[in-house]
Protein backbone atom coordinates (compact mmCIF):
# COMPACT_ATOMS: atom_id res chain seq x y z
CA UNK A 1 0.00 0.00 0.00
CA UNK A 2 1.40 3.70 -1.04
CA UNK A 3 1.78 5.78 2.59
CA UNK A 4 0.20 9.30 2.04
CA UNK A 5 2.81 11.87 3.70
CA UNK A 6 1.36 11.49 6.90
CA UNK A 7 1.27 7.75 7.00
CA UNK A 8 4.92 7.92 5.77
CA UNK A 9 5.63 9.57 9.07
CA UNK A 10 4.47 6.67 10.81
CA UNK A 11 6.64 4.19 9.38
CA UNK A 12 9.77 6.54 9.36
CA UNK A 13 9.43 6.93 13.66
CA UNK A 14 8.49 2.65 13.50
CA UNK A 15 11.95 2.21 11.53
CA UNK A 16 13.51 4.91 14.54
CA UNK A 17 11.98 2.89 16.92
CA UNK A 18 12.47 -0.49 16.07
CA UNK A 19 15.91 -0.03 14.90
CA UNK A 20 15.64 -0.87 11.00
CA UNK A 21 16.30 0.71 7.69
CA UNK A 22 14.43 1.31 5.07
CA UNK A 23 15.64 0.12 1.55
CA UNK A 24 14.95 2.70 -0.86
CA UNK A 25 15.90 2.04 -4.18
CA UNK A 26 16.74 4.16 -7.22
CA UNK A 27 14.00 2.24 -9.44
CA UNK A 28 14.54 3.20 -12.79
CA UNK A 29 11.64 1.94 -14.83
CA UNK A 30 8.20 0.66 -14.39
CA UNK A 31 10.10 -3.04 -14.08
CA UNK A 32 12.60 -2.21 -11.00
CA UNK A 33 9.39 -0.57 -9.39
CA UNK A 34 7.49 -4.15 -9.47
CA UNK A 35 10.87 -5.73 -8.60
CA UNK A 36 10.95 -3.74 -5.35
CA UNK A 37 7.60 -4.25 -4.22
CA UNK A 38 8.01 -8.07 -4.78
CA UNK A 39 11.49 -8.59 -3.05
CA UNK A 40 9.50 -6.79 -0.10
CA UNK A 41 6.51 -8.57 0.08
CA UNK A 42 8.80 -11.49 -0.30
CA UNK A 43 10.94 -10.34 2.99
CA UNK A 44 7.72 -9.23 4.72
CA UNK A 45 9.42 -5.44 4.99
CA UNK A 46 8.66 -2.35 4.15
CA UNK A 47 10.25 -0.51 1.05
CA UNK A 48 10.68 2.99 -0.58
CA UNK A 49 10.70 3.39 -3.97
CA UNK A 50 12.43 6.66 -5.26
CA UNK A 51 13.12 8.82 -8.61
CA UNK A 52 15.61 11.37 -9.45
CA UNK A 53 15.29 13.72 -12.18
CA UNK A 54 17.10 11.20 -14.74
CA UNK A 55 13.98 8.48 -14.55
CA UNK A 56 11.09 11.46 -13.96
CA UNK A 57 12.50 12.77 -17.69
CA UNK A 58 13.63 9.49 -18.90
CA UNK A 59 11.55 8.12 -21.61
CA UNK A 60 10.16 5.41 -19.29
CA UNK A 61 8.62 8.25 -17.70
CA UNK A 62 8.44 11.78 -18.68
CA UNK A 63 10.21 11.67 -22.37
CA UNK A 64 11.85 14.77 -21.14
CA UNK A 65 9.04 16.72 -19.20
CA UNK A 66 9.66 15.83 -15.68
CA UNK A 67 6.15 17.13 -14.15
CA UNK A 68 4.80 14.28 -17.13
CA UNK A 69 7.19 11.85 -15.38
CA UNK A 70 5.95 12.56 -11.98
CA UNK A 71 2.65 11.77 -12.51
CA UNK A 72 3.92 8.47 -14.45
CA UNK A 73 5.52 7.50 -11.85
CA UNK A 74 3.29 7.89 -9.43
CA UNK A 75 0.23 6.22 -10.91
CA UNK A 76 2.50 3.24 -11.71
CA UNK A 77 3.78 3.04 -7.92
CA UNK A 78 0.93 3.82 -6.76
CA UNK A 79 -1.43 1.13 -8.80
CA UNK A 80 0.16 -1.60 -8.51
CA UNK A 81 1.31 -0.62 -4.52
CA UNK A 82 -2.22 -1.07 -3.90
CA UNK A 83 -3.55 -4.34 -5.45
CA UNK A 84 -3.97 -6.92 -4.29
CA UNK A 85 -0.79 -8.50 -4.24
CA UNK A 86 1.13 -5.72 -2.67
CA UNK A 87 -1.08 -3.85 -0.62
CA UNK A 88 0.34 -5.65 2.68
CA UNK A 89 3.34 -4.03 1.72
CA UNK A 90 4.22 -0.35 3.27
CA UNK A 91 5.69 1.69 0.37
CA UNK A 92 6.92 5.21 0.35
CA UNK A 93 7.78 6.92 -2.99
CA UNK A 94 10.11 9.04 -2.33
CA UNK A 95 11.60 12.41 -4.57
CA UNK A 96 15.37 11.83 -4.33
CA UNK A 97 18.07 14.48 -6.09
CA UNK A 98 15.96 16.66 -8.00
CA UNK A 99 18.07 19.71 -8.32
CA UNK A 100 18.82 22.79 -11.05
CA UNK A 101 16.74 25.32 -12.48
CA UNK A 102 13.38 22.94 -12.85
CA UNK A 103 14.00 21.86 -9.02
CA UNK A 104 11.38 24.20 -7.54
CA UNK A 105 8.90 24.16 -10.51
CA UNK A 106 8.72 19.87 -9.78
CA UNK A 107 8.87 19.73 -6.37
CA UNK A 108 6.20 22.86 -5.94
CA UNK A 109 4.14 20.56 -8.51
CA UNK A 110 4.82 17.25 -6.91
CA UNK A 111 3.61 19.22 -2.81
CA UNK A 112 0.26 20.09 -4.93
CA UNK A 113 -0.09 17.10 -6.57
CA UNK A 114 0.45 15.95 -10.25
CA UNK A 115 -3.07 16.07 -11.60
CA UNK A 116 -4.43 13.04 -13.02
CA UNK A 117 -7.08 13.95 -15.58
CA UNK A 118 -9.34 11.10 -15.69
CA UNK A 119 -12.93 11.44 -17.19
CA UNK A 120 -15.23 14.00 -14.89
CA UNK A 121 -12.44 13.63 -11.91
CA UNK A 122 -9.44 15.29 -10.89
CA UNK A 123 -7.44 13.46 -9.09
CA UNK A 124 -3.61 14.75 -7.67
CA UNK A 125 -1.10 12.32 -6.47
CA UNK A 126 1.90 13.51 -4.50
CA UNK A 127 5.04 12.12 -3.18
CA UNK A 128 5.07 9.87 0.19
CA UNK A 129 8.36 12.30 1.03
CA UNK A 130 9.84 14.95 -0.47
CA UNK A 131 13.84 15.95 -0.29
CA UNK A 132 15.70 18.01 -3.09
CA UNK A 133 19.58 17.91 -3.94
CA UNK A 134 20.85 20.22 -1.88
CA UNK A 135 24.50 19.39 -3.41
CA UNK A 136 24.80 22.73 -4.99
CA UNK A 137 22.56 24.92 -2.42
CA UNK A 138 24.29 27.16 0.30
CA UNK A 139 22.34 26.27 3.80
CA UNK A 140 20.56 29.94 3.91
CA UNK A 141 18.99 28.06 0.36
CA UNK A 142 18.41 24.64 1.50
CA UNK A 143 16.35 25.97 4.59
CA UNK A 144 14.43 28.15 2.11
CA UNK A 145 13.59 26.11 -0.75
CA UNK A 146 12.83 23.71 2.07
CA UNK A 147 10.05 26.62 3.99
CA UNK A 148 9.12 27.55 0.70
CA UNK A 149 7.93 23.87 0.13
CA UNK A 150 5.84 23.67 3.35
CA UNK A 151 4.32 27.43 2.33
CA UNK A 152 2.95 25.55 -0.62
CA UNK A 153 1.85 22.67 1.23
CA UNK A 154 -0.05 24.57 3.86
CA UNK A 155 -1.67 27.04 1.29
CA UNK A 156 -2.56 23.82 -1.18
CA UNK A 157 -3.96 22.06 1.91
CA UNK A 158 -1.75 19.21 1.07
CA UNK A 159 0.44 17.57 3.88
CA UNK A 160 4.04 17.07 3.14
CA UNK A 161 6.60 14.91 4.69
CA UNK A 162 10.52 16.26 4.27
CA UNK A 163 14.24 14.64 4.15
CA UNK A 164 16.47 17.40 4.18
CA UNK A 165 19.94 16.48 3.63
CA UNK A 166 23.49 18.23 4.02
CA UNK A 167 25.99 17.99 1.64
CA UNK A 168 26.15 14.56 1.67
CA UNK A 169 29.50 13.88 -0.60
CA UNK A 170 31.12 16.46 1.24
CA UNK A 171 32.85 13.99 4.43
CA UNK A 172 31.39 14.39 7.84
CA UNK A 173 28.65 17.56 7.69
CA UNK A 174 29.94 19.47 11.19
CA UNK A 175 27.70 19.95 13.88
CA UNK A 176 27.10 23.66 13.58
CA UNK A 177 25.84 22.86 10.27
CA UNK A 178 23.32 20.14 11.13
CA UNK A 179 22.02 22.70 13.93
CA UNK A 180 21.66 25.43 11.58
CA UNK A 181 19.83 23.35 8.95
CA UNK A 182 16.90 21.76 11.19
CA UNK A 183 16.80 24.72 13.24
CA UNK A 184 16.08 26.87 9.89
CA UNK A 185 13.43 24.21 8.97
CA UNK A 186 12.09 23.56 12.42
CA UNK A 187 11.55 27.15 13.92
CA UNK A 188 9.43 28.30 11.25
CA UNK A 189 7.63 25.14 10.40
CA UNK A 190 7.67 22.86 12.94
CA UNK A 191 7.13 19.25 12.37
CA UNK A 192 7.72 18.73 9.07
CA UNK A 193 10.86 17.21 9.21
CA UNK A 194 11.32 13.57 9.77
CA UNK A 195 14.53 12.14 7.92
CA UNK A 196 17.77 14.16 8.09
CA UNK A 197 21.06 13.19 5.66
CA UNK A 198 23.92 14.51 6.87
CA UNK A 199 27.67 13.56 4.88
CA UNK A 200 28.59 10.36 6.84
CA UNK A 201 31.93 9.83 5.08
CA UNK A 202 30.31 8.09 2.15
CA UNK A 203 29.86 8.98 -1.34
CA UNK A 204 27.98 9.02 -4.18
CA UNK A 205 28.76 6.32 -6.77
CA UNK A 206 31.08 3.56 -5.98
CA UNK A 207 34.45 3.20 -4.91
CA UNK A 208 36.95 0.38 -5.47
CA UNK A 209 39.15 0.92 -2.60
CA UNK A 210 35.95 0.87 -0.12
CA UNK A 211 34.98 3.78 2.42
CA UNK A 212 38.00 4.29 4.80
CA UNK A 213 35.98 7.56 5.97
CA UNK A 214 32.71 5.80 6.56
CA UNK A 215 32.01 6.59 10.38
CA UNK A 216 28.79 5.30 10.87
CA UNK A 217 29.01 5.86 14.79
CA UNK A 218 28.10 9.40 13.70
CA UNK A 219 24.51 8.56 12.87
CA UNK A 220 24.36 7.94 16.94
CA UNK A 221 25.55 11.98 17.62
CA UNK A 222 23.70 13.65 14.68
CA UNK A 223 20.37 12.28 16.40
CA UNK A 224 21.32 13.25 19.71
CA UNK A 225 21.84 16.68 18.34
CA UNK A 226 19.16 16.75 16.08
CA UNK A 227 16.99 16.24 19.64
CA UNK A 228 18.74 18.65 21.40
CA UNK A 229 18.30 21.51 18.63
CA UNK A 230 14.03 20.41 17.39
CA UNK A 231 13.04 18.43 20.54
CA UNK A 232 12.28 15.25 18.18
CA UNK A 233 14.47 12.32 17.63
CA UNK A 234 14.49 11.76 13.76
CA UNK A 235 15.95 8.94 11.65
CA UNK A 236 19.05 9.27 9.27
CA UNK A 237 19.02 8.39 5.82
CA UNK A 238 21.96 7.49 4.67
CA UNK A 239 23.29 8.01 1.14
CA UNK A 240 25.96 6.42 -1.35
CA UNK A 241 25.81 2.95 0.32
CA UNK A 242 26.78 1.30 -2.83
CA UNK A 243 29.89 -0.68 -1.90
CA UNK A 244 30.12 -0.16 1.89
CA UNK A 245 29.94 -3.72 3.64
CA UNK A 246 27.83 -5.47 5.41
CA UNK A 247 29.43 -5.03 8.45
CA UNK A 248 29.35 -1.27 7.83
CA UNK A 249 25.88 -0.79 6.89
CA UNK A 250 24.60 -2.98 10.29
CA UNK A 251 26.13 -0.69 12.30
CA UNK A 252 24.60 2.73 10.39
CA UNK A 253 21.48 0.80 11.30
CA UNK A 254 22.76 0.52 14.60
CA UNK A 255 23.39 3.27 15.44
CA UNK A 256 20.10 4.99 13.94
CA UNK A 257 19.83 5.05 10.04
CA UNK A 258 16.47 4.71 8.71
CA UNK A 259 16.70 4.80 5.03
CA UNK A 260 19.58 3.57 2.68
CA UNK A 261 19.73 4.86 -0.55
CA UNK A 262 20.57 2.51 -3.44
CA UNK A 263 21.62 3.03 -6.63
CA UNK A 264 24.27 2.34 -8.22
CA UNK A 265 24.24 -1.62 -7.11
CA UNK A 266 21.01 -1.84 -7.38
CA UNK A 267 21.85 -1.00 -11.86
CA UNK A 268 24.94 -2.81 -11.34
CA UNK A 269 22.50 -5.75 -10.90
CA UNK A 270 20.22 -5.08 -13.35
CA UNK A 271 22.34 -4.51 -16.67
CA UNK A 272 24.98 -7.46 -15.57
CA UNK A 273 21.26 -9.72 -15.56
CA UNK A 274 20.00 -7.50 -18.58
CA UNK A 275 23.61 -8.42 -20.49
CA UNK A 276 23.72 -12.31 -19.65
CA UNK A 277 20.24 -12.19 -20.77
CA UNK A 278 21.31 -10.78 -23.93
CA UNK A 279 24.20 -12.75 -24.24
CA UNK A 280 22.63 -16.33 -23.45
CA UNK A 281 20.36 -15.51 -26.21
CA UNK A 282 21.79 -14.19 -29.03
CA UNK A 283 21.55 -16.88 -31.66
CA UNK A 284 17.86 -16.90 -30.58
CA UNK A 285 17.33 -13.06 -31.55
CA UNK A 286 17.64 -13.49 -35.52
CA UNK A 287 14.54 -13.19 -37.53
CA UNK A 288 12.63 -16.35 -38.40
CA UNK A 289 14.20 -18.18 -35.15
CA UNK A 290 10.91 -19.89 -34.03
CA UNK A 291 11.74 -18.33 -30.31
CA UNK A 292 12.33 -14.84 -32.06
CA UNK A 293 9.60 -13.18 -30.53
CA UNK A 294 9.43 -14.32 -26.81
CA UNK A 295 12.76 -13.70 -26.81
CA UNK A 296 12.91 -10.29 -28.07
CA UNK A 297 9.78 -9.13 -26.09
CA UNK A 298 10.18 -6.85 -23.09
CA UNK A 299 9.02 -9.43 -20.99
CA UNK A 300 11.30 -11.85 -22.30
CA UNK A 301 14.26 -9.36 -20.85
CA UNK A 302 12.45 -8.32 -17.75
CA UNK A 303 11.72 -11.73 -16.58
CA UNK A 304 15.10 -13.04 -16.35
CA UNK A 305 16.14 -9.68 -14.85
CA UNK A 306 13.30 -10.06 -12.56
CA UNK A 307 13.83 -13.60 -11.62
CA UNK A 308 17.82 -13.14 -10.54
CA UNK A 309 17.46 -9.35 -9.07
CA UNK A 310 14.75 -10.10 -6.74
CA UNK A 311 16.34 -12.35 -4.12
CA UNK A 312 19.20 -9.45 -4.19
CA UNK A 313 16.66 -6.81 -3.13
CA UNK A 314 15.67 -9.38 -0.29
CA UNK A 315 18.67 -9.95 0.83
CA UNK A 316 19.59 -6.33 0.83
CA UNK A 317 15.91 -5.61 2.72
CA UNK A 318 17.08 -8.15 5.78
CA UNK A 319 20.86 -7.18 5.68
CA UNK A 320 19.36 -3.87 7.07
CA UNK A 321 17.03 -5.47 9.36
CA UNK A 322 13.52 -4.52 7.36
CA UNK A 323 12.42 -7.94 7.42
CA UNK A 324 9.76 -9.20 8.73
CA UNK A 325 8.16 -5.65 10.06
CA UNK A 326 4.52 -5.82 8.03
CA UNK A 327 2.75 -7.18 10.85
CA UNK A 328 4.04 -4.79 13.38
CA UNK A 329 4.05 -1.52 11.60
CA UNK A 330 0.36 -2.24 10.59
CA UNK A 331 -0.23 -3.07 14.59
CA UNK A 332 1.47 0.23 15.55
CA UNK A 333 0.75 2.40 13.10
CA UNK A 334 -3.29 1.12 12.83
CA UNK A 335 -3.39 2.69 9.41
CA UNK A 336 -5.45 -0.33 8.18
CA UNK A 337 -8.39 0.31 10.76
CA UNK A 338 -9.05 3.55 9.23
ZN1 LIG B 1 21.75 10.27 -2.75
Amino acid sequence: MLLNPIQARALLEYALKERFAMLAVNADSPAAIYDCLLAAKQAEGPIIIESSLWQLEGISFGGGDAVLGLGRYIVDTALLANSDEFKDVPALYHTDHIKGPKAKNILENAVKGVSVRLENADIRLSPSTISLDASELSNDENISFINGLIEVSKKSGRPITVEMEAGVDSGLTPPEEIKALVEGVEKNNPKYLYIFAPGLGSRHGYSKEGFPAFQPEMVARDIDLIEECIGRRIGIALHGSSGLSEEQLKQAVNNGVIKINWATDSLALRSKFAMEYYNNNAEKLVLGHKEFKITAMDNGVNQYISKNYVPCVQKRIEIQGGGNKNEGFWKYSGILNN
